[in-house]
């Protein structure tokens, strides 16, 4: 009896949450008015550094990254000036809810959820213009020989993970993995081998009619990371090194035909 209950809540959980995600789905992929993008700061730990940084960070902070959907949207003829707008909230030091570690689909989605009560709980501020998309940014101190956890954008959920250094030296690295992530969010897959980071031809380069095709010498932003050979790869330097690739283009909704 109990595990029939058990199932059929998941089952319901489920069907809100797809049924949010067409919903969403739509909205994003007609690109009729530009996107409304919140960013919260969250204190990922207590230091003084940190708290600082976060508070101290506003809309300019964010500029690069309206300036390369602005930039790409041109590119495929899509006019919207700007085609996001970026808002600042005020740093919330409670914590979202932890990335499942293993992502099985129905972990996922569970974690969707909690991550949307916690939203609806926390992410509520004066002053704030009603967004089509919250993106959590960790602040946290650099530990040299600690990797960041992941970053994450559910696809066509309305809120992303991000986990950051605190510090001027990695903001344009940030800016990076914000606009990777907003981009899964809004439809796109990665274009990068999971185990080597390598990008892969043809969607994962900038320019994959370039001939002959390597160094790249821009990032595909799905991709990543500028690929220097069939094997070999660098981190692009700021946004000013990625572009949007005709694959993502495509998936975001931006163009309708592939070339
Ligand atoms: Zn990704």
């Amino acid at each position: 009896m109990l595990r029939y209950i058990r199932i059929g809540i998941l089952l319901t959980i489920l069907v809100v949450v797809a049924g949010n995600q067409w919903l969403t789905e739509n909205r994003f992929s007609s690109w009729e008015k530009p996107l409304w993008i919140s960013i919260y700061p969250v204190l990922a730990e207590p230091g003084e550094g940190v708290r600082r940084y976060a508070e101290n960070l506003d809309a300019a902070a964010f500029e690069d990254i309206v300036e390369f959907f602005g930039q790409q949207a041109r590119r495929y003829g899509r006019e919207l000036e700007p085609a996001i707008v970026i808002q600042v909230a005020r740093p919330l030091t409670a914590q979202p809810p932890a990335l499942p570690t293993e992502g099985s689909r129905l972990d996922t989605a569970l974690w969707s959820l909690k991550m949307r009560w916690w939203s609806w709980r926390n992410g509520r501020q004066d002053g704030m213009v009603s967004d089509d998309v919250r993106m959590y940014v960790l602040y946290q101190e650099r530990k040299p020989d600690t990797a960041l956890e992941r970053s994450v954008g559910i696809k066509n959920g309305s809120y992303g993970l991000v986990n950051a250094v605190a510090s001027r030296r990695e903001a344009a690295h940030n800016r990076i993995v914000i606009a990777h992530e907003l981009l899964h969010i809004l439809g796109a897959i990665d274009k990068y081998d999971l185990n080597t980071g390598q990008p892969l031809p043809p969607g994962g380069l900038a320019d994959p009619s370039k001939s002959p095709l390597y160094p790249q010498e821009r990032a595909e932003i799905m991709g990543g990371r500028i690929a220097v050979s069939a094997n070999r790869w660098r981190h692009p330097a700021s946004l000013a090194y990625c572009v949007i690739g005709a694959e993502t283009a495509a998936e975001i909704g931006w163009i309708t035909n592939q070339p």
